[in-house]
Protein backbone atom coordinates (compact mmCIF):
# COMPACT_ATOMS: atom_id res chain seq x y z
CA UNK A 1 0.00 0.00 0.00
CA UNK A 2 1.51 3.25 -0.97
CA UNK A 3 1.33 5.99 1.68
CA UNK A 4 -1.83 7.81 -0.38
CA UNK A 5 -3.91 5.04 -0.33
CA UNK A 6 -3.12 4.46 3.50
CA UNK A 7 -3.71 8.01 3.87
CA UNK A 8 -7.29 8.00 2.00
CA UNK A 9 -8.09 4.63 3.86
CA UNK A 10 -7.49 6.07 7.04
CA UNK A 11 -9.41 8.84 6.02
CA UNK A 12 -11.88 6.75 4.74
CA UNK A 13 -12.82 4.83 8.07
CA UNK A 14 -12.69 7.53 9.98
CA UNK A 15 -15.17 9.18 8.15
CA UNK A 16 -17.33 6.08 8.93
CA UNK A 17 -16.69 6.08 11.90
CA UNK A 18 -17.67 9.38 12.43
CA UNK A 19 -20.52 9.40 10.40
CA UNK A 20 -22.06 5.99 12.04
CA UNK A 21 -21.79 7.57 15.85
CA UNK A 22 -23.39 10.28 14.41
CA UNK A 23 -26.32 8.24 13.22
CA UNK A 24 -26.03 6.25 16.21
CA UNK A 25 -25.99 8.78 18.93
CA UNK A 26 -28.81 10.92 17.18
CA UNK A 27 -31.08 7.85 16.02
CA UNK A 28 -31.23 10.26 12.73
CA UNK A 29 -34.03 8.20 11.15
CA UNK A 30 -36.04 8.51 14.35
CA UNK A 31 -35.44 11.72 14.84
CA UNK A 32 -36.87 12.89 11.44
CA UNK A 33 -39.50 10.66 11.63
CA UNK A 34 -40.39 12.63 14.94
CA UNK A 35 -40.54 15.94 13.53
CA UNK A 36 -41.99 15.26 10.46
CA UNK A 37 -45.02 13.94 12.90
CA UNK A 38 -44.83 10.16 11.11
CA UNK A 39 -44.72 8.98 14.86
CA UNK A 40 -48.15 10.13 15.59
CA UNK A 41 -50.91 8.01 15.55
CA UNK A 42 -53.05 7.74 12.61
CA UNK A 43 -56.43 8.03 12.73
CA UNK A 44 -58.45 5.36 10.39
CA UNK A 45 -60.77 7.53 7.55
CA UNK A 46 -62.89 4.33 7.40
CA UNK A 47 -64.46 4.67 10.92
CA UNK A 48 -66.13 7.77 9.90
CA UNK A 49 -69.68 7.48 8.42
CA UNK A 50 -69.49 8.98 4.78
CA UNK A 51 -72.89 8.75 3.18
CA UNK A 52 -71.84 7.96 -1.06
CA UNK A 53 -75.49 7.78 -1.97
CA UNK A 54 -76.86 10.31 -4.36
CA UNK A 55 -77.37 14.10 -2.43
CA UNK A 56 -80.36 16.35 -2.88
CA UNK A 57 -79.55 19.85 -1.17
CA UNK A 58 -82.97 21.76 -1.70
CA UNK A 59 -83.39 25.51 -0.89
CA UNK A 60 -80.13 26.43 -0.97
CA UNK A 61 -78.24 29.66 -1.98
CA UNK A 62 -75.63 28.62 -3.93
CA UNK A 63 -72.85 30.57 -5.21
CA UNK A 64 -72.25 31.90 -8.78
CA UNK A 65 -69.63 30.41 -11.14
CA UNK A 66 -68.17 33.79 -11.35
CA UNK A 67 -68.13 34.09 -7.41
CA UNK A 68 -70.17 37.05 -7.25
CA UNK A 69 -73.38 36.31 -6.03
CA UNK A 70 -75.59 34.09 -4.34
CA UNK A 71 -78.34 32.59 -6.17
CA UNK A 72 -81.00 32.07 -4.29
CA UNK A 73 -83.38 28.96 -3.50
CA UNK A 74 -81.59 26.36 -5.59
CA UNK A 75 -82.17 22.63 -5.45
CA UNK A 76 -78.60 20.85 -5.98
CA UNK A 77 -78.44 17.45 -6.89
CA UNK A 78 -74.94 15.10 -6.41
CA UNK A 79 -74.86 11.57 -7.44
CA UNK A 80 -71.51 9.64 -7.49
CA UNK A 81 -68.85 12.46 -7.44
CA UNK A 82 -70.81 14.68 -9.81
CA UNK A 83 -73.14 18.13 -10.08
CA UNK A 84 -75.89 16.72 -11.91
CA UNK A 85 -78.74 19.19 -11.49
CA UNK A 86 -79.00 22.97 -10.45
CA UNK A 87 -82.10 24.27 -10.29
CA UNK A 88 -85.45 25.94 -9.12
CA UNK A 89 -87.98 23.32 -7.95
CA UNK A 90 -86.87 20.72 -8.72
CA UNK A 91 -87.94 17.48 -7.03
CA UNK A 92 -85.15 14.94 -5.32
CA UNK A 93 -86.08 11.30 -6.38
CA UNK A 94 -86.78 8.89 -3.33
CA UNK A 95 -82.99 6.91 -3.51
CA UNK A 96 -81.55 10.34 -2.44
CA UNK A 97 -80.85 11.45 0.37
CA UNK A 98 -81.99 14.84 1.06
CA UNK A 99 -80.51 18.04 2.96
CA UNK A 100 -82.70 20.96 3.73
CA UNK A 101 -80.07 24.08 2.78
CA UNK A 102 -83.07 26.67 3.58
CA UNK A 103 -81.14 29.59 5.17
CA UNK A 104 -77.61 27.93 4.26
CA UNK A 105 -74.87 28.75 1.19
CA UNK A 106 -73.15 26.17 -0.83
CA UNK A 107 -69.62 27.48 -2.49
CA UNK A 108 -67.43 25.54 -4.41
CA UNK A 109 -64.48 23.16 -1.63
CA UNK A 110 -61.72 25.55 -0.72
CA UNK A 111 -57.74 25.10 -1.82
CA UNK A 112 -54.76 25.15 -0.17
CA UNK A 113 -51.85 25.67 -2.89
CA UNK A 114 -49.33 25.58 -0.85
CA UNK A 115 -49.34 22.53 1.89
CA UNK A 116 -46.28 20.46 3.36
CA UNK A 117 -47.69 17.30 4.68
CA UNK A 118 -44.24 15.94 5.56
CA UNK A 119 -45.40 12.82 7.07
CA UNK A 120 -48.99 13.79 8.78
CA UNK A 121 -51.14 11.44 7.26
CA UNK A 122 -53.80 12.60 9.95
CA UNK A 123 -53.33 16.39 8.19
CA UNK A 124 -55.28 15.04 5.34
CA UNK A 125 -58.62 14.82 7.14
CA UNK A 126 -57.92 18.09 8.76
CA UNK A 127 -58.08 19.97 5.21
CA UNK A 128 -61.49 18.46 4.66
CA UNK A 129 -62.80 19.25 8.64
CA UNK A 130 -62.02 23.07 7.28
CA UNK A 131 -63.61 22.42 3.74
CA UNK A 132 -60.52 22.76 2.43
CA UNK A 133 -61.30 19.70 -0.54
CA UNK A 134 -57.93 20.29 -3.11
CA UNK A 135 -54.16 21.02 -1.83
CA UNK A 136 -51.09 21.01 -2.96
CA UNK A 137 -47.93 19.40 -1.66
CA UNK A 138 -45.12 21.19 -2.42
CA UNK A 139 -42.31 19.22 -1.15
CA UNK A 140 -43.56 15.77 -2.85
CA UNK A 141 -42.29 12.65 -2.09
CA UNK A 142 -42.86 8.92 -3.16
CA UNK A 143 -45.46 8.77 -0.27
CA UNK A 144 -47.87 11.20 -1.59
CA UNK A 145 -47.62 10.43 -4.87
CA UNK A 146 -49.36 6.88 -3.10
CA UNK A 147 -51.47 9.33 -0.97
CA UNK A 148 -52.88 11.14 -4.32
CA UNK A 149 -53.69 7.19 -5.55
CA UNK A 150 -55.34 6.21 -2.30
CA UNK A 151 -57.47 9.48 -3.08
CA UNK A 152 -58.10 9.12 -6.68
CA UNK A 153 -59.41 5.64 -5.46
CA UNK A 154 -61.85 6.94 -3.38
CA UNK A 155 -60.22 7.11 0.30
CA UNK A 156 -61.35 9.97 2.24
CA UNK A 157 -59.07 12.60 1.34
CA UNK A 158 -58.97 15.89 -0.54
CA UNK A 159 -57.68 15.59 -4.02
CA UNK A 160 -53.71 16.08 -4.16
CA UNK A 161 -51.66 17.86 -6.52
CA UNK A 162 -47.84 16.78 -6.14
CA UNK A 163 -44.98 19.00 -6.77
CA UNK A 164 -41.31 17.51 -6.26
CA UNK A 165 -38.79 18.48 -3.82
CA UNK A 166 -37.36 21.54 -4.15
CA UNK A 167 -34.79 21.45 -6.81
CA UNK A 168 -31.30 23.86 -6.74
CA UNK A 169 -27.86 23.89 -8.28
CA UNK A 170 -26.08 23.79 -4.24
CA UNK A 171 -22.54 22.30 -4.41
CA UNK A 172 -20.58 21.34 -1.53
CA UNK A 173 -21.17 20.30 2.46
CA UNK A 174 -24.57 22.16 2.31
CA UNK A 175 -25.56 20.17 -0.94
CA UNK A 176 -24.66 17.06 1.38
CA UNK A 177 -26.61 17.69 3.96
CA UNK A 178 -29.57 18.94 2.13
CA UNK A 179 -29.84 16.16 -0.06
CA UNK A 180 -29.10 13.72 3.12
CA UNK A 181 -32.31 14.85 5.01
CA UNK A 182 -33.71 14.97 1.27
CA UNK A 183 -34.91 18.53 1.53
CA UNK A 184 -33.60 19.16 -1.85
CA UNK A 185 -32.54 17.65 -4.86
CA UNK A 186 -29.19 19.46 -6.21
CA UNK A 187 -27.92 19.56 -9.98
CA UNK A 188 -24.51 20.91 -10.66
CA UNK A 189 -25.16 20.82 -14.67
CA UNK A 190 -27.38 21.58 -17.37
CA UNK A 191 -27.66 18.10 -18.50
CA UNK A 192 -28.44 16.50 -15.76
CA UNK A 193 -30.87 19.31 -14.40
CA UNK A 194 -32.85 18.87 -17.75
CA UNK A 195 -32.77 14.57 -17.14
CA UNK A 196 -34.19 15.45 -13.46
CA UNK A 197 -37.39 16.78 -15.17
CA UNK A 198 -37.70 13.76 -17.49
CA UNK A 199 -37.32 11.56 -14.42
CA UNK A 200 -39.72 13.35 -12.43
CA UNK A 201 -42.36 13.77 -15.12
CA UNK A 202 -42.35 9.94 -15.29
CA UNK A 203 -42.32 9.27 -12.08
CA UNK A 204 -45.67 11.02 -11.87
CA UNK A 205 -44.77 14.58 -10.78
CA UNK A 206 -47.53 17.54 -11.31
CA UNK A 207 -45.29 20.30 -11.47
CA UNK A 208 -41.40 20.68 -10.68
CA UNK A 209 -41.13 22.30 -7.27
CA UNK A 210 -38.08 25.29 -8.05
CA UNK A 211 -35.84 26.79 -4.80
CA UNK A 212 -34.02 29.41 -4.03
CA UNK A 213 -30.98 28.04 -4.14
CA UNK A 214 -30.25 27.80 -7.67
CA UNK A 215 -27.92 29.55 -10.34
CA UNK A 216 -29.32 31.06 -13.14
CA UNK A 217 -27.76 28.35 -15.39
CA UNK A 218 -29.32 25.31 -13.74
CA UNK A 219 -32.65 27.90 -13.46
CA UNK A 220 -33.33 28.36 -17.21
CA UNK A 221 -32.35 23.99 -18.12
CA UNK A 222 -34.95 23.47 -15.85
CA UNK A 223 -37.63 26.08 -16.67
CA UNK A 224 -36.48 24.81 -20.55
CA UNK A 225 -36.95 21.90 -20.23
CA UNK A 226 -40.08 21.86 -18.36
CA UNK A 227 -42.06 24.22 -21.29
CA UNK A 228 -40.81 20.72 -23.52
CA UNK A 229 -42.03 18.21 -21.24
CA UNK A 230 -45.11 20.30 -20.75
CA UNK A 231 -44.89 19.62 -16.72
CA UNK A 232 -45.41 23.30 -15.04
CA UNK A 233 -42.32 24.55 -12.89
CA UNK A 234 -43.97 26.21 -9.24
CA UNK A 235 -41.33 28.07 -6.55
CA UNK A 236 -38.93 30.68 -5.22
CA UNK A 237 -37.67 33.11 -7.74
CA UNK A 238 -33.60 33.10 -7.45
CA UNK A 239 -31.67 35.98 -6.98
CA UNK A 240 -29.52 35.46 -10.29
CA UNK A 241 -33.11 35.51 -12.02
CA UNK A 242 -34.58 38.43 -10.72
CA UNK A 243 -37.92 39.65 -11.94
CA UNK A 244 -36.73 40.43 -15.21
CA UNK A 245 -35.63 37.11 -16.17
CA UNK A 246 -39.01 35.39 -14.52
CA UNK A 247 -40.60 37.26 -17.42
CA UNK A 248 -39.24 35.40 -20.05
CA UNK A 249 -38.03 31.91 -18.10
CA UNK A 250 -41.43 29.90 -18.83
CA UNK A 251 -42.03 29.28 -14.82
CA UNK A 252 -45.75 29.03 -14.52
CA UNK A 253 -46.33 29.95 -10.53
CA UNK A 254 -44.67 31.80 -8.06
CA UNK A 255 -45.35 30.24 -4.37
CA UNK A 256 -45.27 33.12 -2.71
CA UNK A 257 -46.22 36.51 -3.30
CA UNK A 258 -43.33 37.63 -1.44
CA UNK A 259 -40.67 36.31 -4.31
CA UNK A 260 -41.79 39.16 -6.27
CA UNK A 261 -41.25 42.03 -3.15
CA UNK A 262 -38.03 40.00 -1.90
CA UNK A 263 -36.85 40.25 -5.49
CA UNK A 264 -37.98 44.37 -5.36
CA UNK A 265 -35.94 44.23 -2.56
CA UNK A 266 -32.53 43.68 -4.51
CA UNK A 267 -33.27 45.76 -7.10
CA UNK A 268 -33.76 48.34 -4.99
CA UNK A 269 -30.34 47.84 -3.35
CA UNK A 270 -31.42 45.87 0.04
CA UNK A 271 -33.75 46.78 2.95
CA UNK A 272 -32.21 47.54 6.55
CA UNK A 273 -33.56 50.10 9.13
CA UNK A 274 -32.81 52.94 7.93
CA UNK A 275 -34.40 53.06 4.48
CA UNK A 276 -38.11 51.44 5.02
CA UNK A 277 -39.65 54.63 3.93
CA UNK A 278 -37.68 55.25 0.64
CA UNK A 279 -38.07 51.40 -0.38
CA UNK A 280 -41.74 51.24 -0.05
CA UNK A 281 -42.23 54.61 -2.01
CA UNK A 282 -39.94 53.20 -4.45
CA UNK A 283 -42.07 49.46 -4.46
CA UNK A 284 -45.01 51.82 -4.67
CA UNK A 285 -43.24 53.75 -7.92
CA UNK A 286 -42.72 49.76 -9.64
CA UNK A 287 -45.40 47.74 -8.07
CA UNK A 288 -47.92 48.50 -11.14
CA UNK A 289 -45.45 47.85 -13.85
CA UNK A 290 -44.66 44.53 -12.10
CA UNK A 291 -48.05 43.44 -12.01
CA UNK A 292 -48.53 44.60 -15.53
CA UNK A 293 -45.81 42.17 -16.94
CA UNK A 294 -47.05 39.54 -14.73
CA UNK A 295 -50.67 39.06 -16.01
CA UNK A 296 -48.80 39.67 -19.72
CA UNK A 297 -47.25 36.07 -19.52
CA UNK A 298 -50.50 34.99 -17.32
CA UNK A 299 -48.48 34.22 -14.18
CA UNK A 300 -50.32 32.28 -11.20
CA UNK A 301 -49.41 33.75 -7.97
CA UNK A 302 -50.27 31.88 -4.54
CA UNK A 303 -50.49 34.38 -1.79
CA UNK A 304 -49.02 32.64 1.90
CA UNK A 305 -49.96 36.02 3.45
CA UNK A 306 -50.87 35.00 6.59
CA UNK A 307 -47.77 33.03 7.36
CA UNK A 308 -45.31 36.22 6.82
CA UNK A 309 -47.73 38.21 8.85
CA UNK A 310 -47.37 35.70 11.69
CA UNK A 311 -43.67 35.69 11.84
CA UNK A 312 -43.22 38.87 13.87
CA UNK A 313 -45.57 37.79 16.44
CA UNK A 314 -44.12 34.51 16.07
CA UNK A 315 -40.15 36.25 16.97
CA UNK A 316 -41.76 38.42 19.54
CA UNK A 317 -44.50 37.03 21.21
CA UNK A 318 -44.30 33.51 20.68
CA UNK A 319 -47.00 32.30 23.77
CA UNK A 320 -49.93 35.19 22.71
CA UNK A 321 -49.48 33.80 19.09
CA UNK A 322 -49.95 29.76 19.99
CA UNK A 323 -52.98 30.88 21.60
CA UNK A 324 -54.53 32.43 18.60
CA UNK A 325 -53.70 29.25 16.30
CA UNK A 326 -55.67 25.63 16.96
CA UNK A 327 -52.21 24.11 18.55
CA UNK A 328 -54.08 20.64 19.60
CA UNK A 329 -55.20 19.90 16.33
CA UNK A 330 -51.40 20.46 14.96
CA UNK A 331 -48.98 17.23 15.03
CA UNK A 332 -47.24 16.88 18.04
CA UNK A 333 -44.29 15.82 16.36
CA UNK A 334 -44.22 19.16 14.40
CA UNK A 335 -44.78 21.21 17.34
CA UNK A 336 -41.98 19.11 19.40
CA UNK A 337 -39.21 19.22 16.89
CA UNK A 338 -36.52 16.74 17.28
CA UNK A 339 -32.37 17.01 18.23
CA UNK A 340 -32.42 17.52 14.14
CA UNK A 341 -35.05 20.77 14.17
CA UNK A 342 -36.67 23.37 15.76
CA UNK A 343 -40.43 22.60 16.59
CA UNK A 344 -42.91 25.20 17.52
CA UNK A 345 -43.09 26.13 20.83
CA UNK A 346 -41.45 28.94 22.89
CA UNK A 347 -37.88 28.21 23.49
CA UNK A 348 -37.87 26.17 20.69
CA UNK A 349 -39.62 27.75 17.77
CA UNK A 350 -37.37 28.38 14.58
CA UNK A 351 -38.83 32.03 14.43
CA UNK A 352 -38.35 33.07 17.73
CA UNK A 353 -35.77 35.64 17.73
CA UNK A 354 -33.87 34.73 21.41
CA UNK A 355 -30.45 36.23 20.66
CA UNK A 356 -32.06 40.15 20.82
CA UNK A 357 -34.84 39.50 22.95
CA UNK A 358 -32.94 41.54 25.61
CA UNK A 359 -32.40 44.75 23.65
CA UNK A 360 -35.15 47.24 23.52
CA UNK A 361 -33.05 48.73 20.23
CA UNK A 362 -32.56 45.73 17.92
CA UNK A 363 -36.54 44.51 18.58
CA UNK A 364 -37.39 48.68 17.81
CA UNK A 365 -35.35 48.09 14.48
CA UNK A 366 -36.51 44.34 14.06
CA UNK A 367 -40.12 45.12 14.02
CA UNK A 368 -39.44 47.79 11.78
CA UNK A 369 -38.14 45.42 9.00
CA UNK A 370 -40.42 43.22 9.69
CA UNK A 371 -43.29 46.00 9.45
CA UNK A 372 -42.13 47.22 6.25
CA UNK A 373 -41.72 43.53 4.96
CA UNK A 374 -45.16 43.26 5.40
CA UNK A 375 -46.35 46.35 4.02
CA UNK A 376 -44.55 45.66 1.14
CA UNK A 377 -46.67 42.12 0.38
CA UNK A 378 -49.55 44.75 1.00
CA UNK A 379 -48.89 46.77 -1.39
CA UNK A 380 -47.78 43.92 -4.19
CA UNK A 381 -51.03 42.25 -3.14
CA UNK A 382 -53.23 45.22 -4.25
CA UNK A 383 -51.10 45.89 -7.72
CA UNK A 384 -51.29 42.36 -8.37
CA UNK A 385 -55.66 42.55 -8.05
CA UNK A 386 -55.50 45.71 -9.68
CA UNK A 387 -54.05 44.60 -12.75
CA UNK A 388 -56.36 41.38 -12.93
CA UNK A 389 -53.16 38.66 -11.96
CA UNK A 390 -53.76 35.20 -10.95
CA UNK A 391 -53.61 34.82 -6.94
CA UNK A 392 -54.72 31.51 -5.92
CA UNK A 393 -54.86 30.96 -1.96
CA UNK A 394 -51.43 29.14 -0.20
CA UNK A 395 -50.79 29.26 3.27
CA UNK A 396 -47.54 27.03 3.65
CA UNK A 397 -49.30 24.55 6.04
CA UNK A 398 -46.51 22.56 8.61
CA UNK A 399 -44.70 25.75 8.06
CA UNK A 400 -44.09 26.74 12.16
CA UNK A 401 -47.09 27.84 13.32
CA UNK A 402 -49.35 27.12 10.09
CA UNK A 403 -51.99 24.64 10.90
CA UNK A 404 -53.19 22.76 8.48
CA UNK A 405 -56.95 23.25 7.11
CA UNK A 406 -57.23 25.73 9.99
CA UNK A 407 -54.76 28.24 7.76
CA UNK A 408 -56.71 28.34 4.95
CA UNK A 409 -59.53 30.56 6.85
CA UNK A 410 -56.48 32.74 8.41
CA UNK A 411 -55.15 33.50 4.43
CA UNK A 412 -59.05 34.08 3.53
CA UNK A 413 -59.02 36.73 6.08
CA UNK A 414 -55.38 38.00 5.78
CA UNK A 415 -56.40 38.66 1.79
CA UNK A 416 -59.55 40.77 3.12
CA UNK A 417 -58.03 42.90 5.27
CA UNK A 418 -55.60 43.90 2.19
CA UNK A 419 -58.80 44.87 0.18
CA UNK A 420 -60.13 42.16 -2.16
CA UNK A 421 -63.30 41.87 -2.02
CA UNK A 422 -65.08 38.64 -0.78
CA UNK A 423 -65.68 37.41 -4.27
CA UNK A 424 -61.95 37.87 -5.28
CA UNK A 425 -61.12 36.00 -2.12
CA UNK A 426 -63.57 33.09 -3.05
CA UNK A 427 -62.49 32.51 -6.48
CA UNK A 428 -58.58 32.66 -5.07
CA UNK A 429 -59.44 30.07 -3.29
CA UNK A 430 -62.20 27.89 -5.58
CA UNK A 431 -61.93 28.25 -9.31
CA UNK A 432 -58.85 29.98 -9.69
CA UNK A 433 -56.36 27.24 -8.17
CA UNK A 434 -58.56 24.30 -9.17
CA UNK A 435 -58.89 25.75 -12.76
CA UNK A 436 -54.70 25.61 -12.65
CA UNK A 437 -54.73 21.95 -11.02
CA UNK A 438 -56.88 20.94 -14.23
CA UNK A 439 -59.84 19.66 -12.04
CA UNK A 440 -62.94 19.77 -12.78
CA UNK A 441 -64.79 21.26 -9.85
CA UNK A 442 -64.36 24.73 -8.38
CA UNK A 443 -67.77 25.98 -9.84
CA UNK A 444 -71.55 24.61 -8.75
CA UNK A 445 -72.41 23.86 -12.28
CA UNK A 446 -73.69 20.57 -13.91
CA UNK A 447 -70.69 18.43 -14.95
CA UNK A 448 -68.50 19.43 -12.20
CA UNK A 449 -66.88 17.44 -9.58
CA UNK A 450 -69.08 17.84 -6.49
CA UNK A 451 -66.22 19.20 -3.91
CA UNK A 452 -68.63 21.44 -1.88
CA UNK A 453 -68.96 23.40 1.44
CA UNK A 454 -72.10 24.35 3.28
CA UNK A 455 -71.75 27.22 5.00
CA UNK A 456 -74.44 28.67 8.06
CA UNK A 457 -73.31 32.37 6.91
CA UNK A 458 -73.11 33.95 4.02
CA UNK A 459 -69.14 34.33 2.81
CA UNK A 460 -70.00 37.60 0.44
CA UNK A 461 -71.55 39.19 3.87
CA UNK A 462 -68.38 38.35 5.64
CA UNK A 463 -65.18 36.14 4.89
CA UNK A 464 -65.20 34.47 8.20
CA UNK A 465 -67.96 32.98 7.43
CA UNK A 466 -66.35 30.74 5.57
CA UNK A 467 -65.88 28.97 8.97
CA UNK A 468 -69.44 28.37 9.73
CA UNK A 469 -68.94 24.59 7.70
CA UNK A 470 -72.37 22.60 8.50
CA UNK A 471 -71.12 20.09 5.90
CA UNK A 472 -68.92 19.05 3.42
CA UNK A 473 -68.68 17.70 0.52
CA UNK A 474 -65.98 15.53 -0.90
CA UNK A 475 -65.80 14.18 -3.74
CA UNK A 476 -69.47 13.54 -3.52
CA UNK A 477 -68.91 11.86 -0.21
CA UNK A 478 -71.15 13.61 2.14
CA UNK A 479 -69.69 14.60 6.01
CA UNK A 480 -71.90 16.37 8.47
CA UNK A 481 -71.19 18.18 10.82
CA UNK A 482 -71.58 15.37 13.53
CA UNK A 483 -69.23 13.44 11.54
CA UNK A 484 -66.68 16.42 10.91
CA UNK A 485 -66.92 17.33 14.59
CA UNK A 486 -66.38 13.57 15.41
CA UNK A 487 -63.18 13.70 12.37
CA UNK A 488 -61.65 16.61 14.51
CA UNK A 489 -61.70 14.87 17.74
CA UNK A 490 -60.08 12.05 16.68
CA UNK A 491 -57.08 13.87 15.34
CA UNK A 492 -56.86 15.66 19.09
CA UNK A 493 -57.02 12.30 20.61
CA UNK A 494 -54.59 10.94 18.24
CA UNK A 495 -52.13 14.07 19.00
CA UNK A 496 -52.65 14.48 22.55
CA UNK A 497 -51.90 10.18 22.65
CA UNK A 498 -48.77 10.72 21.04
CA UNK A 499 -47.56 14.20 23.09
CA UNK A 500 -44.52 13.94 25.19
CA UNK A 501 -44.81 17.85 25.91
CA UNK A 502 -48.02 18.90 27.47
CA UNK A 503 -49.46 21.95 25.56
CA UNK A 504 -52.19 23.32 27.94
CA UNK A 505 -50.79 26.68 28.85
CA UNK A 506 -50.68 27.08 25.47
CA UNK A 507 -53.96 26.83 24.46
CA UNK A 508 -56.58 29.26 24.65
ZN1 LIG B 1 -43.43 25.98 1.54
Amino acid sequence: MTSKSTKKWVLGTLLTLITLSIVSCFGVTSQIKQHLGEKTELVNPSIFKTSSSPIGIKNVSVLSADCSKMLDSLTVLIKDDEIIHVAKGINIPNEYKVINGTGQYLIPGLVDTHAHLHRSKNDLLLFLANGVTHISEMFGQEKHLEWRKEAEDGALSPKIYVATRKVGSQKGLMRKIRSWFGSQFNYTTPNKARKAVRKYKEQGYDAIKLSTFLNAEIYYALTGEAKKQNIPTIGHLTSEVGLKGLYTSGQSQLTHIEEITKNTMVDFGGLGYDNTEEYLAYLKKNANDIAIKLKEIDMVISSTVWIIESIPKQNFDIENFLKTIELEYQNPGEIEGSKLAKGWLPGNNSYENMDIKNDPNQIKNHKLFWETYVKAIHIMTKALVKHNVTIVTGTDSNTTGVVAGFSLHDELESLSKIGLSNAQILHAATLAPVEWMHSNAGKIEVGHRADLVLLAKNPLENIKNTRTINAVITNGKLLDRSVLDKVLQSIKDANNKSRKININEFIN
